[in-house]
């Protein structure tokens, strides 16, 4: 078990044509599972490649426990890897797969590695697989055989790059538990990529969002989802993504009236409460809500239903407020495609965004998390 900190981490590629990581710092505690999330190319991989001594840093350092490793080759530091191709070796034996980091890094006997072996198959539930080649398994059997493989070590730190991609929707959702319960009974500490912000959401303890290498929030799930650090968190976490409106804010009487900027829609709302502190009057910005906040009512922002979208216990209002706007009400809430409708939601659920997409203020929770260092 330990510590992983990654210090003003920094990656070019290309004589530093390309900076896949820029500046990173982070702290992931002892025991700690913490998910890297963000769209393709954002530099998750390159992070987790360089905390496995698999990619040199350009600049900055990477902490295990109390060793600075940042100069140490990927085999002198105490990490196993699960890739999403699995990286099993072919001609080998599932058992010969999980015995053959033993052998390399420990200097265990062949009972005492045979032992470790039936011990990680176990804990995957694949002993029956020992004697099977990789291609006789099944994509959910391969990725059980390099997880078996990694805890096998029994490492420091675990690093997850993308494992699930390649199985089908109900075995990514059976797998992510196990690797859940797994990474608990062990106790070690895990970092986790994937570019799947639902995945990112129900495994972490913490997520850590990336764009363009930079490193936007870090927080509880449920934290990042009420209070994104910016425009881009707030559309990146949640599905359906937040809706955004740009608006221009007029000052009122009771507060902050924030007016859609385009006048073919009746997007307005007026902020009374501490979301309306540090708004200018008669400025640009960008107004996020989320689907699930917004509620069809009798007396609200009036608009046209262009598509009913049913995903089972919900519908999806595809509505014209704004170029892409939608509302996720109850399936037993379904108007006509082209009928009027008036929605609303309540002014905790708005959030604010200045023409540089960081949030403004922050918004009134009804029960605040809170926020970690
Ligand atoms: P994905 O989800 O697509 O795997 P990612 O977030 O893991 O993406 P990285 O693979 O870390 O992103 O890549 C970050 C950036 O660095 C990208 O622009 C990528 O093209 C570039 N990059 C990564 N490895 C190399 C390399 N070996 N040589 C040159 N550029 C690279």
């Amino acid at each position: 078990m330990a510590t992983v900190r990654l210090e003003n981490l920094r990656k070019e590629f290309d004589a530093g044509d390309i900076v896949a990581v820029d500046d990173v710092s982070l702290t992931i505690d002892d025991g700690e599972f913490l998910t890297v999330v963000g769209p393709s190319g954002c530099g998750k991989s390159t992070t987790l490649r360089m905390i496995a001594g698999l990619e040199r840093a350009t600049g900055g350092r990477v902490h295990i426990g109390d060793d600075d490793v940042t100069d140490l080759s990927a085999r002198k530091r105490d990490v196993a890897m699960v890739f999403q191709n699995y990286a099993l070796y072919p001609h080998k034996t599932v058992f010969e797969n999980m015995a053959f980091g033993l052998r390399m890094s420990t200097d265990l006997d062949e009972a005492e590695r045979a032992e470790k072996v039936e011990w990680a198959a176990e804990m995957m539930g694949i002993p029956e697989l020992l004697d099977q080649k990789p291609d006789e398994l099944s994509g959910g059997q391969k990725q059980r055989v390099a997880l078996g493989r990694a805890i096998v070590r029994e490492p420091d730190v675990f690093l997850f790059d993308e494992p699930l991609s390649n199985l089908d929707a109900k075995l990514r959702v059976e797998m992510r538990t196990e690797i859940q319960r797994l990474q608990e009974e062990l106790d070690i500490t895990a970092v986790y990529v994937t570019h799947d912000q639902e995945e990112a959401m129900t495994m972490g303890d913490r997520m850590a969002i990336l764009k363009d290498g930079v490193l936007q929030q870090v927080g509880a799930p449920k934290e990042v989802y009420r209070a994104p650090a910016n425009e881009f968190v707030g559309g990146f976490v949640g599905s359906p993504s937040m809706n955004f409106v740009d608006v221009r804010s007029e000052s009122t009487a009771g507060g902050v009236a924030l007016v859609a900027a385009d006048e073919e829609s009746a997007f307005r709302t007026t902020l009374t409460g501490p979301a309306a502190e540090g708004l200018e009057p008669n400025e640009p910005y960008t107004v996020g809500v989320r689907p699930e906040d917004v509620s069809v009512v009798d007396d609200g922002i009036a608009t046209t239903v262009e598509v009913v979208e049913p995903v089972g216990a919900d519908n999806y209002l595809y509505l014209d407020v704004s170029a892409s706007f939608i509302a996720r009400v109850p399936a037993a809430v379904e108007p006509a495609t082209g009928e009027r409708i008036e929605v609303d939601f309540d002014e905790s659920a708005v959030h604010v965004f200045d023409r540089d997409g960081e949030v403004v203020g922050v918004p009134e929770r009804d029960d605040p998390v809170p926020v970690e260092a």
